[in-house]
């Protein structure tokens, strides 16, 4: 569906009166806008990758005359769970009271305590930016991309007050230079700053304008509405995108949201969206925020002006831009209580998470379906994707879901070559939880109740007034929910499927809706149970699998493979070779464990059925074929 089309569907009237909202908003808060502190951010040095920063306390509180104030920067970033330690890039901090130096203790790994200031109390200092990611922040002569949780100390004593932040405009870089004629992206109210520009924005609290990243470049501008409600997609870096195509497969997945949560009354909960994205050579990531999200994507994803077929790269940008875009109600305003209210100086846990990230991850290919971007055939290849990959992890049968959630920040967030053995996805099996609750759920209340009533539900009682009720769900809520919001008990399964990690019977419940699964090795060779990795010219085991034959000859991660059955060996001779061998067969493999030479018998298994297929039925009854409508939607079939 066009984007003209996605805005026709909202009345006019309705349309009118969300941007008087917004307007009147804008103006209400100006007139109240007082903020305790002001941060002014300088492009400092793009080539020494610096910004810096200074802090102005513009509301002392009392006790600064007498015990000075504490800063802090977070230890992390809602929506990545780990610790990363910001403060590693911040330096050359110092403290001016009136303009004179005093003295900063620095009082923890992040954290620093100014001496007494009767006056006007002042901090600089400066952000080493240089790692290209959505997490962080990165700054050279083409752009600047900042979090605030990566450069904006915290005053502990005023976190709950309002900011101001002032953008300067680089001034002092040659006249020459792209950053000159920068302009400014981000969801930050403005305050002073014109649209796109340089100057003065501002936020409510510190959790606030740590939640509302900002990109500084000459970047490409795409503009369209959802339900009446302006959407922004900035694209920065070298890229050919075709803006138009992008714009008109977005807007009906973002629309297709809207009416999920808010069906009566279809608006979003922020007043304009924003996504940010990042082109590069190589790369694939999202960060949510509650009113836009950083993305950065690969440049030959992105639709080109005559792509007729939309590439498998395409659709999975598709599906990172609906994932981030969910978030904004699931997560950022329905929250696990755990988060509520973030503590950024250490781990914050939730046997959650595949609540928010499974859910959200069901959830974004299948608003591509809903609204028709993608076809019911490309949605259930999809869907098979995610079941083989939950399939092709051991550790699925020692980490339940839940456990994979709390165990975010030191397992799942910080993998290595066992982790395929002992953890698994909170986030691909956590959409297969999903997809097992809606096809309970629709195929017990013959398709009047759906997993959609439950996200209502949580989005009524939890997220639709979190800013001025803000509460979160408790860890041994969410069933009392379903209950409520399909009349179904189900706490037995739902514990089976989140605290076990026996497989889910997906087949079975796909069923109902004329979808059969059949599940197939990944190619017909037989199994050396390893994963490979070609590197410099050295072919290595990255990976290998318990259980499995080249664990059963002793072989280890990281051994480097010379030479099986006394040829040498390549990534390409292996295979040619593997498929000339069959199942029970046994290899003769010289590998180096370090600098020592080792001889292994590996005796070759079958290879593991993981890969499942979903196909529709050729003929469906008429119940099936309501049923699979009623889960993706009217053009699936
Ligand atoms: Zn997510």
């Amino acid at each position: 569906m066009p984007a003209c089309c996605a805005t026709s569907i909202v009345p006019k009237t309705l349309r009118n009166r969300v941007s008087l909202e917004n307007e009147l908003e804008r103006f209400m808060s100006n007139r109240s806008f007082s903020p305790a502190v002001e941060y002014r951010l300088s492009l400092f040095d793009p080539a020494a990758h610096l910004f810096e920063v200074t802090l102005t306390i513009l509301k002392a509180p009392a006790h600064m005359a007498s015990s000075g104030l504490e800063l802090t920067l977070p230890a992390w970033i809602p929506g990545s769970y780990m610790i990363r330690e910001f403060s590693r890039h911040l330096d050359a901090i110092e403290a001016r009271c009136d303009g004179r130096p005093i003295h900063l203790t620095k009082t923890d790994k992040h954290s620093w305590r100014t001496a007494a200031c009767v006056g006007k109390l002042s901090i600089r200092y400066r952000v080493y930016a240089w790692d290209l990611s959505v997490r962080t922040a990165h700054f050279d002569d083409s752009h600047a991309f900042f979090n605030g949780s990566s450069v904006f100390l915290r005053v502990t004593e005023l976190a709950g007050q309002a900011c101001a932040v002032v953008i300067e405009a680089p001034s002092h870089l040659p006249g020459d230079a792209v950053l000159r004629r920068a302009r400014v992206a981000t969801a930050l109210p403005r305050h002073g700053a014109k649209r796109l520009g340089f100057g003065r924005y501002g936020a409510s609290s510190y959790d606030e304008l740590i939640d509302h990243p900002v990109e500084v470049g000459d970047f490409s501008l795409f503009t369209f509405k959802a339900c009446g409600v302006t959407h922004q997609v900035v694209v920065s870096g070298q890229h050919d995108c075709d803006g138009k195509r992008l714009v008109a497969d977005l807007a009906p997945i973002c629309e297709a949201q809207i009416r999920l949560f808010e069906p009566r009354k279809p608006l979003p909960p922020f007043g304009e969206y924003w996504f940010l994205t990042q082109v590069v050579g190589d790369g694939y990531g999202g960060l949510e925020h509650r009113a836009s999200t950083a993305l950065i994507c690969s440049r030959n994803d992105l639709p080109f002006a005559g792509m007729k077929e939309s590439s498998a790269g395409y659709r999975r940008f598709l599906g990172l831009a609906s994932h981030e875009y969910f978030h904004s109600w699931h997560v950022k305003r329905i929250k696990p209580a755990a988060f509520v209210p973030y503590d950024l100086s250490r781990e914050n846990y939730s046997r959650l998470l595949w609540v928010f990230e499974g859910f959200t991850s069901y959830y974004d290919d299948l608003m591509l379906v809903r609204s028709a971007v993608i076809t019911g055939d490309e949605y259930l290849a999809a869907l098979g994707g995610t079941i083989s990959s939950v399939m092709r992890s051991p550790g699925r049968l020692r980490q339940s879901v839940a456990e994979s959630s709390f165990e975010a920040w030191t397992k799942y967030y910080r993998q290595d070559e066992q982790s395929p053995n002992s953890i698994i996805s909170y986030y691909t099996k956590g959409a297969l939880v999903a997809l097992a609750i809606d096809l309970t759920l629709r195929e017990q209340t013959a398709g009047r109740r759906s997993l959609d009533d439950v996200m209502r539900l949580l989005w009524q009682r939890l997220g639709r007034d979190f800013d001025s009720r803000p509460r979160g769900l408790a860890e041994d809520e969410f069933a009392d929910y379903v209950q409520e919001a399909s009349g179904l008990d189900l706490r037995t399964s739902l514990r089976r499927w989140t605290e076990g990690t026996r497989d889910i019977a997906l087949a079975e419940m796909l069923q109902p809706f004329g979808v059969d699964v059949e599940f197939a090795a990944a190619d017909d060779q037989p199994w050396l149970g390893a994963r490979l990795v070609q590197r410099a010219g050295e072919l290595s085991l990255a990976t290998v699998f318990s259980g499995g034959p080249a664990h059963r000859a002793g072989l280890s991660a990281a051994d480097v493979l010379i030479a099986v059955d006394s040829l040498k060996v390549t990534e390409s001779s292996l295979k040619a070779m593997l498929a000339r061998r069959k199942a029970g067969d046994t290899l003769r493999v010289h590998a180096f464990r370090r600098d020592q030479l080792r001889e292994f018998a590996v005796r070759l298994a079958p290879a593991p059925a993981t890969e499942a297929k979903l196909t529709k039925r050729a003929k469906l009854t008429k119940p099936e074929k309501s049923a699979l409508q009623g889960w993706l939607g009217k053009s699936c079939l």
